[in-house]
């Protein structure tokens, strides 16, 4: 596994896993020779795919062999276009990010940012203009599913007709979260989730992770890298999934009054992502639980937790626990069309296993 990671396009590209998608940018590339695996090189490109899956390192990288003069299918890596685009200072290249709705969000929340109109605005007057450096203009705009109808409206005739200069690269989780009018002025590239094994490899030898932590990354990751690295590099986010975990320990032996606070303080002193933080670890949770009750412990994600997953696997009941991981769906859904929030976080905690889901 680990060969074939490093001897494939990865290589070439400063990009850990996706060698699909790369082979196939790569072709686009390609002078056309009469080549029959050359593809034409197309004018926007729609990048879809989980949250932190890659989809912007992977831009990023096309985005770099697009502008580097000397690289035929992958950047060179060290000319002057392509040292600036490291340095994040190259002129030709753009980079359009959703931003804080309301000026006391200082920090961009990814979940509430929005692409605005005026961004649109500017971002057209560059298209416009000719390239500083080489013979190309790259913009990249992220998370297109925060794009408000201003700024989807004002960028799709540029997307349909943009100069012969430039090249749109666009990101986004879902496909239903874009407007069909963007999506068909677009090549779809679809990124999967890596493997096990191409995570643990791009942990250890791109970000020096230790094996014990870069094999419990790569499983809680559900192979996105990004997430992954974003968990290895940020000890509050490790330690804020602890902090999960233990609540969730704790408030299985609570009583109503003391999870119905809990769900108090969950609506108003956390951020959505506070939120979906915990969810996606109670979910990783109860997964694994049931897993532990279906012998099948070797594919648990919280592998440093083992002992207490052999605990709750023994003393809940197995439908008490698929059923509450239908709750969890079912919340995360509710949270992500804001439906009454507290009114969800009250269900999250009342149905979580009690002592009347335990094996008498
Ligand atoms: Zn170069």
């Amino acid at each position: 596994m680990t060969t074939a990671i490093l001897s494939s396009a990865a290589s070439c590209w400063p990009v850990f896993g996706h060698d699909w998608a790369i082979q196939r940018l790569k072709r686009t590339l390609q002078p056309g020779s009469g080549d029959e695996r050359a593809v034409r090189l197309s004018h926007a490109y729609l990048f879809l795919g989980a949250a932190q899956v890659g989809k912007s390192t992977v831009a990023k990288a096309f985005a770099m062999a697009l502008l580097c003069p000397h690289g035929n299918e992958a950047p060179c890596q060290t000319c002057r276009s392509c040292r600036l685009f490291v340095q994040a200072s190259h002129p030709d290249f753009r980079f359009v990010q959703p931003l804080a709705r309301s000026d006391k969000e200082l920090i961009v929340d990814r979940q509430r940012g929005e692409l605005r109109g005026e961004q649109a605005e500017g971002l057209i007057r560059d298209v416009a203009l000719k390239p500083m450096e080489g013979r190309r203009k790259v913009f990249l705009i992220q998370d297109m599913q925060h794009a408000n109808t201003t700024f989807a409206n004002k960028i799709l005739k540029t997307l349909e007709e943009p100069p012969s200069h430039a090249v749109l690269l666009l990101t986004a989780c879902h496909r239903a979260e874009v407007l069909p009018t963007i999506l068909s002025r677009c090549q779809i590239m679809e990124l999967r989730p890596l493997d096990y094994a191409e995570v643990v490899h791009a942990l250890q030898a791109g970000w020096q992770a230790s094996a014990a932590d870069a094999d419990l990354l790569a499983r809680l990751s559900g192979g996105r890298l990004g997430w992954a690295v974003d968990q290895l590099h940020n000890p509050s986010r490790r330690a804020e999934r602890k902090t999960h975990l233990e609540a969730l320990w704790r408030l299985t032996n609570a009583d109503r009054l003391e999870r119905i606070d809990f769900a108090r303080a969950l609506a108003t002193d956390c951020d959505t992502q506070a939120r979906f933080s915990l969810l996606e670890t109670w979910t990783s949770w109860w997964r694994d639980v049931l897993l532990a009750q279906s012998d099948s412990s070797e594919a648990c994600s919280n592998v440093d937790c083992q002992e207490q997953i052999a605990q709750h696997a023994r003393i809940f009941r197995r439908k008490a626990v698929f059923a509450y991981l239908g709750t969890l769906k079912q919340i995360e859904g509710y949270l992500r069309h804001t439906v009454n929030t507290r009114l969800a976080l009250d269900v999250l905690l009342l149905k979580l296993p009690s002592s009347k889901d335990r094996h008498s």
